[in-house]
């Protein structure tokens, strides 16, 4: 799952106006955000299979630390602790671990059997396998992004142009990189595809450029 993560991070600004859209991409996105580090590093690993093409491109053989709900949930904890570590907002941290924590359950809908429920090695793998339907997929990414998008715009008001220009700049980015994971050509290598996964790190800039132009709708 792609765009369907970050339409959960615009709609949990309806749950926390005064949260930015940059720390809740963050948060959604965070699995996604660490998992190109980690496979640079050699301790997550993948399988290219441009032959199959589409959803089924990347193998991912081993991700116990990104994406296994044990995971996940420790990753939530973390990222909750330091956000109230910093913050001193308990309900804040609630919401973001709970986000982080959503990143694995969304990707449970679509992934095909290879999400373990915990690190250990030979530990059950888990996932719905949605992505056997492209058209499905994109139907269910689409209703959670749009809904996204509706909740925010509701959720904040822009300060200046600068505010509606940067997120819609962001969406349309999104949605392209949406498309060509699954219509673009495969990446040429592994370490090709964890590099441009770090590019990720640029939807959360612009989350944080956006919003700081906006002031939250306090209904
Ligand atoms: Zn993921």
């Amino acid at each position: 799952m792609f765009i369907g993560h970050f339409g959960l991070g615009m709609a949990t600004k309806k749950l926390a106006p005064t949260l930015s859209l940059g720390t809740l991409f963050m948060a959604v996105q965070f699995s996604d955000l660490v998992w190109p580090t980690l496979l640079l590093l050699g301790v997550e690993k993948v399988a290219l299979h441009p032959e199959l093409g589409g959803t089924r491109t990347i193998e991912f053989i081993s991700y116990p630390f990104t994406h296994s709900l044990v995971g996940a949930l420790i990753l939530g904890i973390l990222f909750g602790a330091v956000h109230y570590a910093i913050k001193r907002n308990f309900r804040h941290a609630l919401i973001l671990g709970v986000a982080v924590l959503s990143h694995w359950l969304l990707d449970l809908v679509v992934h095909f059997h290879d999400l373990p429920l915990t690190p250990a090695a030979g530990a059950a793998k888990v996932g719905f396998g949605l992505w056997s339907s492209v058209a499905g997929t994109l139907v269910v990414e689409l209703i959670l992004f749009i809904t996204g998008i509706i909740l925010y715009l509701r959720a904040t008001r822009p300060l200046n142009a600068k505010a509606r220009i940067v997120f819609w700049i962001n969406i349309v980015l999104l949605m392209a990189v949406q498309l060509s994971n699954y219509w673009g050509d495969a990446p040429a290598s592994v370490m090709a595809l964890a590099w441009s996964a770090q590019l990720q790190w640029l939807f959360v800039i612009l989350g944080y450029w956006a919003d700081s132009n906006t002031e939250p709708v306090l209904a």
